[in-house]
């Protein structure tokens, strides 16, 4: 599938063979705005997919390093079910979507990106948002760059706490 206007493509193309480690994990030690981190809960994180769907594309995670959904403790998973549920009540305030797509793969058979590390996508939708396009000629457009998506959304996620906020 191609994509139109996604110049951030280009660093994916440029970088996808030279990253290692875990991008979830890597969120959590970095610059958050370069990390796309949009904040954390003691055992959550959402941050925003660096290769969107759909604007406002943002992905749950455990912070804890873990493929192993069913071994998840109760309080680790009730914890990601509640950001889960707060990140679309967030993006809702902000981008006004008409539905989303939720979901997880699990395993790289199930089209895991990162098959080491669980997470939830979470896809804003609009009715017509896919238009003739993807129809036509498999070709998805994305329209507005993922840091101005970020700047958009980080104050409905307040909630979350920033480890730049911690450390101040
Ligand atoms: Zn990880």
């Amino acid at each position: 599938m191609d994509v139109l206007w996604a110049p951030w493509r280009m660093a994916y193309i440029g970088s996808a063979r030279e990253q290692s480690g875990c991008i979830f994990c890597a969120a959590l030690a970095g610059e958050p705005r370069d990390r796309l981190l949009l904040g954390t809960t003691p055992h959550s994180l959402a941050m925003l997919n660096r290769f969107p769907y759909q604007n406002g594309h943002l992905m749950i995670a455990p912070r804890r390093h873990t493929a192993d959904l069913a071994a998840l403790a109760g309080t680790e998973h009730a914890d990601l079910a509640e950001t889960l549920r707060r990140a679309i009540a967030s993006l809702g305030t902000v981008l006004h979507p008409e539905g989303f797509n939720v979901g997880m793969n699990l395993g790289a058979c199930a089209g895991a990106g990162v098959v080491d590390h669980l997470h939830w996508h979470i896809v804003p939708r609009w009715g017509g948002d896919t238009n003739f396009m993807p129809v036509l000629a498999d070709v998805r457009v994305i329209p507005q760059h993922v840091l101005e998506t970020y700047d958009r959304l980080r104050a409905a996620f307040a909630w979350l706490e920033l480890p730049s906020a911690l450390d101040s």
